[in-house]
């Protein structure tokens, strides 16, 4: 087109185009829930601001928050329509083709490595999934604070930018046009359509229409209609299902009339938008579970989510919420876990969608659980800074926290692996325990770094967390155990619970300073992530039992009374050994009955950093 504007995709965004144009991958039904993903968001930030103003959604078809769906068989082309908040020709620059989102180059090594297109929503870079399927597409949209334009690629490296001329006025919204390619005719039938939002989209909360097909008969005068045996009818410009009837003004002079099939096009509902979480818990099936929570967290594995928590909250604060503890760790867990504000719950206010960027919700500890929570209590008509400061949100957050916590213990409760010996008599071994057998040691290894950040972190459920902790210790014999059962463990007359830090397991194995708590038959806790040297300085206690690190001073093994008389008997060289090492290098030599067959340790001091610890300052690993 002549006046057109050129630009050129950033270059993070023309590889990733690339790399999903030549994919080989199979699955490329994804496209479509990403654009009705985009349309959704669209269409909850209109309503978002149509809180505060009115006007925003203007009048008669504009003020339709749906989504419209129509193919055209002939020209190959697949649309998809909503009346969300449109884009600027900024907007459009911006979000499709010029500035990456910090997730393009993260995807695009993923993809290079695992091939899997699967979680491109998660990255956000979900759009350009279209070029699975089409080698040209258009965006038409209309902002309300700017005139119509029309975005095209035919992912060349280039994109162009037109005012729209000559398509007719949105009112307000996008328009997705994929030319699709030839061997992607399927995405021309509609069952295939409909079985592609009734599998990914169901959970939307905006009404998917699909301008779909309908074969009726009539009723038309015999001799008048020989030579069309079939009519079709399109009629675009109506919302409205549309026949045209050939009108039977002679029936009565004329009672001959025979039977014909015509195809008409109307408006066909795709999902049900009532919400899941407002519907009894009872009443939601495992399998719906499930796909609300794809469908949420943007996950489209074939995996279910580990557990899931649905409730009410009555009294002061009312809400509703689903929480879901995720099959997997998302790859950006850790990344920047101090400075990254993102918590994973959408926020919303009676059925309206506010916010997902609200961390005033959950801990950041719990920033792995994907959720929702709708609440009858905040207002609806003021900011999202006003809302922020609410005080209902603290309320809001304990009772999360709680009831998350609550889940996370229901996976340990549920899961055969984790009882008790004695307990494990007790149950029977049913089908269903299989299905959680080792449920906890999965999430565990997912996402047992955020309960020991929880432990340092939230001081108030440090109990409850300490109980969810696990590791391995000389007598756990290569399984996870947790305190509850070291406890159950310990020896008569044991006082303090033992544990080692150290890099990995074969060299704390190994440690000197276990030989003669092995051969007396004490168990040690092996920690071995550098967190474990952070989580001890919080976690002093527990069940009024202490904390003690074999490696540093204040070991007290049971009394041996024979270990005075040596102290005695040694004064002599322990005081020549200090001075013989001087001052600067050790606080002390003393005789102790920590060793077996090693002559001596250096022990570090009860407040000061532990080998490993200093080793970890020195690596900076954390
Ligand atoms: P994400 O949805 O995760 O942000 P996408 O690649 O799917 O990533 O979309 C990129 C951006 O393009 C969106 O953030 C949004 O700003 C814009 N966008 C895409 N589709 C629409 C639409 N239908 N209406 C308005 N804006 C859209
Ligand atoms: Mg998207």
């Amino acid at each position: 087109r002549n006046n057109a504007e050129k630009f050129e995709f950033q270059a993070e965004v023309s590889r990733l185009m690339d790399i999903i144009i030549n994919s080989l991958y199979s699955n490329k039904d994804i496209f479509l829930r990403e654009l009705i993903s985009n349309a959704s968001d669209a269409l909850d930030k209109i309503r978002f601001l149509s809180l505060t103003d009115k006007e925003v959604l203007g009048e008669g078809d504009n003020a339709k928050l749906d989504i419209q769906i129509k193919l055209d068989k002939e020209k190959k082309i697949l649309s998809i329509r909503d009346r969300g908040i449109g884009m600027t020709k900024d907007d459009l620059i911006k979000n499709l083709g010029t500035i990456a989102k910090s997730g393009t180059s993260a995807f695009v090594e993923k993809m290079q490595s695992s091939g899997d297109l699967n979680l491109i929503g998660q990255f956000g870079v979900g759009f350009y999934s279209v070029y699975l399927v089409a080698d040209y597409v258009e965006v038409i949209s209309k902002h309300n604070d700017d005139k119509q334009y029309v975005w095209e690629s035919k992912a060349d490296g280039a994109f162009a930018i037109s005012e729209d001329t000559w398509n007719e006025p949105l009112g307000r919204g996008t328009e997705i046009r994929l030319h699709l390619r030839n061997e992607a005719g399927e995405y021309l039938e509609e069952s295939k359509l409909k079985d592609l939002v009734k599998k990914y989209s169901e959970f939307i909360n905006f009404p998917i229409y699909l301008w779909a097909s309908k074969e009726v008969e009539v009723e038309v005068p015999a001799d008048e209609d020989e030579s069309t045996e079939e009519e079709t009818t399109e009629s675009s410009s109506s919302e409205e299902g549309e026949t045209d009837k050939v009108e039977d003004e002679d029936a009565e002079d004329q009672p001959k009339t025979k039977k014909v099939k015509e195809t008409t096009y109307e408006w066909e509902r795709l999902n049900d938008v009532k919400a899941i979480w407002l519907r009894s818990p009872k009443e939601v099936t495992e399998e719906e579970y499930t796909k609300f929570y794809h469908s949420l967290a943007k996950d489209f594995s074939d995996e279910t989510p580990m557990a899931w928590s649905h409730f009410t909250a009555e009294g002061d604060v009312e809400f509703k919420a689903v929480l879901f503890v995720p099959p997997k760790a998302p790859h950006d867990l850790y990344e920047s876990y101090y400075n990254a504000n993102k918590s994973n719950l959408k926020l919303y206010v009676r059925r309206v969608f506010i916010s997902d960027e609200f961390d005033e919700l959950l801990p950041k500890y719990l920033n792995f659980l994907k959720g929702l929570v709708d609440s009858d209590t905040l207002p609806l008509n003021v900011s999202r800074e006003m809302l922020q400061q609410h005080s209902s949100l603290k309320t809001i957050k304990k009772k999360l926290i709680r009831k998350a916590l609550d889940m996370i213990r229901k996976i340990v409760d549920e899961d055969p692996d984790e009882s008790s010996d004695k307990e494990k008599k007790d149950v029977d071994a049913s089908s269903d325990d299989d299905e959680k057998r080792g449920q906890y040691a999965k999430f565990w290894n997912e996402f047992g770094k955020s309960i020991k950040l929880g432990i340092i972190e939230d001081a108030a459920n440090r109990n409850r967390l300490s109980k969810l902790l696990r590791f391995e210790s000389t007598k756990s014999d290569g399984k996870l155990t947790s305190l509850d059962q070291y406890i159950s463990r310990m020896k008569k007359g044991q006082k303090d619970i033992f544990y080692i830090t150290g890099p990995n397991k074969e060299q704390l194995e190994k440690s000197p300073f276990l030989e003669r708590l092995k051969k007396k038959g004490y168990e040690v806790i092996f920690f071995t992530d550098p967190v474990d040297e952070y989580l001890m300085q919080y976690l002093m206690d527990y069940e009024d039992k202490k904390f003690q690190n074999v490696s540093k001073e204040g070991l007290k093994l049971e009394k041996d009374s024979k270990l005075k008389e040596l102290k005695e008997s040694f004064k002599e060289l322990t005081k020549w050994w200090k001075s013989a090492l001087a001052s600067e290098n050790v606080d002390d030599v003393k005789i102790s009955n920590r060793l077996d067959n090693t002559p001596c340790v250096v022990v570090t001091s009860k407040y000061g950093w532990s080998s490993n610890m200093e080793r970890i300052m020195q690596s900076q690993t954390l």
